[in-house]
This record gives structure tokens, sequence and C-alpha cells, in this order.
């Protein structure tokens, strides 16, 4: 019988199954589609790396040490991709890294700078569970809101500060306000101001990362996963290829796929999972003449900009070899929940918004598409009231010993988020297997 069987080749379950299968457990990861990896997945097409997915993955010392348990060597970004932009009002801003700079900035106004400095002084909520628009705007104003929080939050969910909690979508910041009265005083005392790790890839693009993972467990794709049951002291796995018996199950597939598989044993997971919302995302690669763009990482457009994209990345310009001689390749960003009607236009209308806003955005005057893609269900939300969720997922792993969730929507949406839960959830499984003997 397999020790551990995993729904779902995403970096989620592959972490999941690496760390276990490093351990000696016998693990079996079974695929749905064709290429493994999920969300990340490069092309390649004309000397150009694509990234359909993630582009960067903010490593910290965890992340670093498990990529070198894969024995995957990262690639770091250049130098210059730390300066990022924000577009106001027709001119790309940089985003400006450290506090001297905030206040020399024209990215905010002189009365919004002064807003901020009060934000030692403001006091808790009353509300017992606020969006992160309410929690920035009564903490450092609607200017900084508008102009920074947004945009950062479009360039990480895709998503609308009004709608994400702040206690969910960005504990750490929360847990500022809890632990220290105050953001600035506990970014202080803790020196938490920068990125907390350094932008990686690898060579070749993220999907080297999956290749690596892959080529070191047993992984079955084209096999989707039907049904989990529980028999007994195992579970029962009916998938496309044949029906499986498990000591245990991580299910590592996104919320739906997860509350469907368990429709035999929680009738109400299967309801309940189904509700979170997954934003959508359109991406659309261009290569434009080297020379046509600044220097940096790329910019974001704030919400009250009202333009059509969300932002754009300057992806050769933060790796190597990401683009022919003489080009430069640029990935932009539109959907979101903050426009997810754009997922279902045609390609030419996406193509023709994008050709018209770069050409006003960056002053291009010649650009070639090289890829559209479409994500219908990008990345999970998570909402005001995402604990219910949480709490189910906990309750399903509680009430089912050996059965364990995995994934983007349960511990944080970056692929580093991802890898760094695998730890936890690859001890809890271990922790199971060596009790069950
Ligand atoms: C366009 C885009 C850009 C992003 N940019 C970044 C970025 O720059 N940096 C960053 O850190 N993060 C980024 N993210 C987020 C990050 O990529 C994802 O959160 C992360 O990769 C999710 O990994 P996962 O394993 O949890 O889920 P997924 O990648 O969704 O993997 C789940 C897997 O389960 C499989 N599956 C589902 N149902 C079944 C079934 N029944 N049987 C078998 N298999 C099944 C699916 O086919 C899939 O392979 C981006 C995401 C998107 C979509």
């Amino acid at each position: 019988m397999i020790d551990v069987l995993v729904v779902g080749s995403g970096i989620s379950g592959l972490s999941v199954a690496f760390l276990l299968a490093k351990e000696g457990f016998n693990v079996l990861v079974l695929e749905k589609e064709e290429i493994p990896g999920g969300n990340i997945q490069t092309e390649k097409a004309d000397g150009f790396i694509l990234e359909l997915g993630p582009q960067t993955i903010l490593a910290d010392k965890k992340v670093e040490e498990f990529l070198q348990l894969v024995g995957i060597q990262p690639e770091y970004a250049r130098e210059e991709a730390k300066i990022r932009y924000i577009y106001k009002k027709g001119r790309l801003i940089p985003l400006p890294l450290s506090p001297v700079e905030f206040f020399k900035s024209p990215l905010l106004s002189f009365g919004a700078k002064l807003r901020v400095l009060k934000e030692p002084f403001v006091g808790p909520s009353i509300k017992t569970e606020e969006s992160i628009a309410e929690f920035v705007r009564r903490r450092l104003g609607k200017e900084f809101l508008d102009y920074i929080i947004d945009p950062f939050i479009s360039g990480v969910y895709a998503g609308d500060p009004e709608s994400l909690s702040v206690k969910y979508a960005v504990r750490r910041v929360y847990e500022l306000e809890q632990k220290f009265g105050s953001l600035i005083k506990g970014a202080i005392k803790l020196k938490a101001l920068g990125p907390g790790g350094r932008l990686i890839s690898f060579n070749g693009g993220n999907h080297t990362l999956i290749k690596k993972l892959a080529e070191k467990l047993s992984l079955d794709t084209e096999n989707v996963v039907l049904k989990i049951r529980k028999k007994e002291d195992r579970f029962i796995v009916d998938a496309k290829k044949g029906k499986y018996e498990a000591k245990s199950v991580v299910i590592a597939a996104p919320a739906t796929s997860a509350g469907y598989l368990l429709r035999d044993i929680s009738w109400s997971a299967s309801e309940v999972f189904d509700q979170i919302y997954y934003a959508p995302i359109v991406v659309v690669h261009v290569s434009v003449e080297k020379g046509s763009i600044p220097k940096g990482f790329g910019f974001l457009i704030p919400r009250v900009e009202k333009r059509k994209i969300l932002g754009v990345l300057f992806s050769s310009q933060i790796f190597e070899k990401r683009a022919p001689e003489g080009k430069e390749l640029l990935t932009v960003y539109l959907g979101g929940s903050r426009d997810p009607e754009i997922i279902d236009y045609e390609d030419e209308d996406i193509f023709s918004i994008v050709d018209k806003e770069l050409r006003d955005l960056l002053s291009i005057n010649k650009l070639e598409f090289l890829r559209l893609t479409r994500w219908k269900r990008a990345i999970p939300q998570y909402t005001l009231g995402y604990g219910r969720y949480l709490e189910l997922a906990k309750t399903l792993e509680d009430e089912n010993p050996g059965l364990f969730l995995a994934g983007n929507y349960l511990y944080g949406v970056s692929v580093a988020d991802c890898i760094r839960a695998s730890y936890s959830v690859a001890e809890r499984v271990k922790n199971f297997l060596r009790a069950r003997g």
C-alpha cells in the first residue's frame, strides 16, 4: 500500500511529496494535466522564455534551504530589478525604497505624507474583521491606500483591497498592529522594512524547479483523481487510470477540486470550498525593441488611474537570457477582481487594449505580441470571513486522520508561501504515519 498519495503536482503538492519521499516514505503524486506544475508553467519560443504563471519567487532562508535540499541553484534577479514603478497621472514614479526617498518622492502629496507620520498614534479598530482598504485608510490614509497598497495587492493577489481581509490576506501586517499597536513602530522594532528575501527564478525559467522535483518523484500525469473514500484505516482513491489504496492522502489541488474529491467524506466541504473566489488573470507576453523601456522590475497601475492593464513586468530586465539579442520581453497582466470580465474578451480585443495602453504608458511605437494566456481561476482571494475556510480545513483533517490539505488557498498564495507551508504539512503527515506504524 502507498504511504502517501498526493493529489496535484503544483508547487504545493510536489514540495510536500518531495519532503516525504526524502524521509523514505512511499509517495505517489497524481496529476490531472499532461504537464506538471499547476500555475508554474514556462514556455520557450524564438529565444524568449515566457512565464505563463509566476515570474519571481521571493526566497527567504527557508525557501533557499528547500532549494538546496532539492539540489537546484537559483538564479537571482538583477540589481536593477529593485527599481519598481507606480503609474501616476501619466508618469512612472519609482517606488521609494527608504523613508528618506519616501518623503522626497512625488508619489504621494505632502498631506498624505504627513498623514503617514500620524500612523503610530492611530488606535485599534472596533470592528472584529477589517478589509485591507479599511485597515489602511484608518492607519495610513486614503492616498497611501490608492497609490501604494492597492497596486501592491493587485500585484500579489490580482485582488481588491476592499474585499480582502487584512487578517488573512496580509497576516504579517495585521500582526504588526496587534503586537506593536503601530505598523511603523513594529517595522522599526523588527527591522522588517525590507522585502524579506531575494527574488529568484531558475536557469530556463520557473518550470526548471518543477522538472527537478518531478524527476525525483513517482508522478503520474494525465491521471485525474475522481473521488476519495475512507475504508477502515485507509483511503481508496478513484482516479482515471485506476484505484489506489493509501495510508494517507494529501490533497494539493485547488479548493473546488479538493471539496469535490471529498464529497463522500464531507458533503459540506464540497459546498463550502466551492465558495472561495479565484480571481481570473489574463497574461500577455509582448516583445519590444531593446532600449525602449526604462530600467527596472516593471510597474503597477493603481485602480484610481482607470486603466485596463493591472501591471507590466520588464521580464528580460529582471533575469538574464529571457529575450533574444536586441529585444526586451514584457509580461502584461489584466483582469483580476478589478476587471474579471476581460477573461471572456476575444484575443484581438485584448491585444488592442494592450497595444493602445502600452503605447500610451511607455511611449512605445513598435511591439509584437508573443502569447496570450488565460487563467480563469488564477488566485484565491482571502476575503472577509476567510477564517471559516481555514477552520473547515482543520476540522476535515482532525476528523479524518490521514487526510491532509495543502495549497495556495490555505497558507498564502505566493510560491514561497506554498514551499514554506509544505514543511508543516509534511511534518503532520510524517507524525501520522509514524504513529500509525
Ligand atoms: C498568472 C499568475 C501569476 C502569478 N505570479 C506569481 C509570482 O510572480 N510569484 C509568486 O510567488 N506567485 C505567483 N502566483 C501564485 C502562485 O503561482 C500560485 O499560488 C502557486 O503556484 C499555487 O501552487 P499550488 O500547488 O498550491 O496550486 P496549483 O498550481 O493550482 O496546483 C494544483 C494542481 O492540482 C492539479 N489538480 C487539480 N485537480 C486535480 C485532480 N482532481 N486530480 C489530479 N490533479 C488535480 C492541477 O492540475 C494542478 O496541477 C501567480 C499565479 C498566477 C496564476
